[in-house]
């Protein structure tokens, strides 16, 4: 069942905010203006434009490839096919486009289908994973889940819930693919199916289990309880040592508390490296339970996993915006969408270095 913790921290105003990206830009704007570029002129390529500041690159400390704006444009794209549910031709469209963008990208892109049982009957489900080779075999995944929730009557096309993880980690995949230096890890890429459930609230439903009538199975992470069931038949369970999800995290007041499912040592790693970086205040130190999420079968796996997710503070009081007809596009914006990929991109070599070492 999802839980959600409350607590009244304050992220700082909106204008203290500002003014610091400001001033910061200031400070790395001005010497480029003096000794940068004598000709006046600004000719440099295509790929250094998210080297400069601007309103989704507020920061330059810890600042990286990742393009707040192509990110966001991400999202976008996959508001425009509608609401998206598992099993949809929406859903189907995106796939194809996603798919397209990771082989763009130099990914290997690998789809496992499956059918999978629904209180509203039998749906057609794919996860889809892009895979980085790395020096090792052993992998880090990091995730999304891509269907929209369904409903019956309201039109809800899941900026943030679906969208905005999605289009984060179609952005991060394709930074790290362009990195020329292999990976000392090898990373998959998972856009996960059927997260949510299909009956109202998550856990108002259950599915028959033949393998165990007396357990009946639920009604939502159908891709990632899928993916995990898939790893353990394949004896590829051992090969993942770290699972990192996004899951709500493009708010425009972005304030991220810690999932309290999520393994300690990566949720360290990540939040301290925000701080390093100058995104202290939205990594916060402040709680989040949301009982249950597309980590959960890994955890219970075995598997370290970590959930960076937005739950309870989804609007401008509590999660007011929370799988509504108002989780649309003007709730998610480029520069939180940036912080995030910037924060987790920095936080990659500690967590490879970690690995390494514990084994
Ligand atoms: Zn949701």
């Amino acid at each position: 069942m999802i839980t959600m913790s409350t607590d009244d921290h304050l992220s700082l105003p909106s204008s203290l905010r500002l003014s610091r990206y400001l001033s910061l830009a200031f400070v790395l704007f001005v010497p480029l203006l003096l000794f940068g570029c004598p000709s006046g002129t600004s000719n440099k390529p295509v790929d250094e434009r998210s080297a400069s500041p601007s309103a989704s690159n507020p920061s330059s400390k810890g600042a990286s490839d990742f393009d707040g704006d192509r990110a966001f444009e991400q999202v976008r794209k996959q508001v425009e096919f509608g609401p998206r549910p598992a099993g949809s031709a929406e859903l189907e469209k995106l796939r194809a486009y996603m798919i397209d963008q990771l082989k763009s990208y130099g990914l290997q892109v690998t789809t496992d289908e499956f059918r999978a049982t629904t209180p509203i009957g039998q749906r057609k489900m794919v996860n889809v994973t892009a895979e980085l080779p790395g020096e090792s075999n052993d992998v880090i995944i990091i995730s999304s889940h891509y269907d929209t929730k369904y409903f019956k009557d309201i039109k809800f096309v899941g900026a943030n819930d679906g969208g905005a993880s999605t289009g984060a980690l179609l952005e991060l995949a394709r930074v790290r693919a362009a990195n020329k230096t292999k990976p000392r890890l090898t990373y998959w890429f998972v856009f996960f199916d059927g997260e949510e459930a299909f009956c109202f609230d998550w856990d108002q439903c259950h599915n028959p289990n033949p393998a165990d009538p007396k357990n009946p199975l639920p009604d939502h992470t159908y891709g990632s309880r899928r993916y995990v069931a898939q790893l353990i038949e394949k004896h590829e369970l051992p090969r993942v040592r770290a699972m990192i999800l996004f899951d709500m995290m493009g708010f425009k007041n972005l304030r991220l508390g810690r999932d309290d499912l999520s393994t300690r040592w990566l949720q360290d790693i990540v939040w301290q490296t925000a701080k390093q970086i100058g995104h202290g205040g939205q990594f916060i130190d402040a709680p989040e339970g949301v009982g249950d999420d597309d980590h959960a079968p890994f955890l219970r796996a075995g598997v370290d996993a970590l959930d960076i997710i937005q739950l309870s503070t989804y609007g401008s009081n509590d999660s007011e915006y929370w799988h509504t007809k108002e989780d649309t596009l003007d709730k998610v914006s480029a520069k939180s969408l940036k912080i995030v990929g910037d924060t987790l991109l920095a936080s990659l070599p500690k967590i490879e270095a970690r690995l390494a070492n514990g084994r």
